[in-house]
């Protein structure tokens, strides 16, 4: 993981076995699941076979206890994975939310059954996880969810509907967000483990073609109690929880492709000539590489510190919200700046800087809204 230009950075965080994970996972995006890449782009969703082999080569659920099949380690594996997979360009499996997301929830707070059943499936790739908190009503007032659960004996029926659910297609596990006391605002939120649902449309985005981002419907769906997930009322506290993890990730996400695009960009502009000399040699190309350089350098160096400090369980909420909205915004604008370096060829979807330009844009939507989370700074002051 070295940034551009800058020989020799290291995270404090990075040990050797960082540097070994790292080499495993990129040799298999890059030889096992991108050549595929244009196939997975047309179906719309990953190859649950994909998963399996994540599986198989221990890459999923890095941070789970080895009890469960998981791999033991910290949020620092699951960085160095997710970084390599956004280096590399690899878009299809939603591992974010699969493993930096979905295992989480279930090692913090599931019972001893709950972890057993879900846990090693979950590792080895054989199941596939997501998190339903959306709803076609509104996304940034988690509070105002309407997706009910009404205690029925020993299950709850629950009836609503999610949208913009990654992974949605090929689910098998939903951690959902659910009304348990209308009554209430946050604290009539609860979790279930859903696995019973009914698909609805995959939809069609301007990026991130190969990951599949659905609709899911619950109509008089019985779930069992069991499958409460921690106490009931307590939803909206264990998400609040565990959203500085999801926005660490998608700031892990931001800077890789901030790194990726000034690396191609760089490349091109050595190659490229116009006006008898290459592109490089104008002095406004070094000074635009010269910033985005810089950008992603100070980038790194926050995700790290950010980084470190969940691996402390010492991330705040505000910290982990400058990292998201911060880190994407810069993607956005690096992308933006390293395709232009590319002219004409940037906008055609030859050119992966294309690809990347439509990918970042919804860094700055999800996982809370860029807005949303200076809101969440601007109460920390
Ligand atoms: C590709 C993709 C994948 C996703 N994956 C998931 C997933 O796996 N699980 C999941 O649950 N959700 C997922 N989402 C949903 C995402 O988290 C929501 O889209 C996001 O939280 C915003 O919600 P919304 O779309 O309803 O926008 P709204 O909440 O309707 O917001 C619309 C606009 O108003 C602004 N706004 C709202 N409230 C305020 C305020 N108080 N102050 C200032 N501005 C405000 C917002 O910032 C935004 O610009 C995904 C979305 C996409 C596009």
């Amino acid at each position: 993981m070295v940034t551009p230009g800058l020989d020799g950075y290291r995270p404090s965080w990075q040990r050797p076995e960082h540097d070994d994970l790292a080499e495993l996972a990129r040799a298999f995006f890059t030889k096992e699941v991108i050549p595929h890449a244009q196939r997975l782009e047309q179906q719309g969703h990953p190859d649950r076979s994909h998963y399996r082999r994540a599986g198989e080569l221990g890459l999923l659920g890095l941070s789970v206890p080895a009890a469960y099949g998981g791999g033991d380690g910290d949020f620092t594996h699951e960085a160095t994975l997710l970084h390599e997979q956004a280096h590399t360009g690899e878009g299809s499996l939603g591992l974010a939310v699969h493993s930096g997301i979905v295992t989480g929830y279930l090692v913090a707070y599931g019972t001893e059954e709950q972890k057993r059943r879900w846990l090693p499936g979950l590792c080895d790739g054989s199941l596939v996880g997501a998190i339903g908190m959306t709803e076609p009503g509104g996304g940034s007032d988690l509070q105002a969810i309407r997706t009910r659960a009404v205690r029925d004996g020993d299950v709850y029926i629950v009836n609503g509907s999610k949208t913009f659910i990654t992974n949605g297609a090929v689910a098998d596990l939903v951690v959902l967000a659910v009304k348990t006391d209308t009554s209430r605002g946050a604290d009539g939120i609860s979790l279930l483990l859903a696995s019973e649902f009914t698909r609805g449309r995959t939809l069609d985005k301007i990026g991130l073609h190969a990951n599949d981002t659905a609709e899911l419907f619950f109509d008089d769906v019985r779930v069992p109690a069991a499958d409460l997930l921690g106490q009931e009322g307590a939803g909206f506290f264990q998400m609040m929880r565990q959203l500085p993890q999801e926005r660490l990730v998608i700031g892990v996400a931001a800077v890789a492709a901030m790194q990726r695009a000034v690396e191609l960009a760089t490349a091109y502009a050595k190659e490229r000539t116009a006006f008898g000399k290459p592109l490089i040699a104008h002095q406004n190309t070094r000074m635009v590489l010269a910033e985005c350089a810089t950008r992603t350098r100070v980038s790194r160096v926050f995700l790290d510190d950010c980084i470190e400090r969940h691996r402390r369980g010492e991330l705040d909420v505000a910290t982990a919200a400058m990292a998201k909205s911060w880190l994407t915004e810069g993607q956005c604008e690096v992308v933006d700046r390293c395709l232009q370096i590319f002219g004409g060829y940037g906008y055609t979807t030859e050119y992966p800087i294309a690809k990347m330009y439509a990918d970042a844009r919804v860094q700055k939507i999800y996982g809370g809204t860029n807005e949303i989370m200076k809101e969440l700074i601007a109460r920390a002051l």
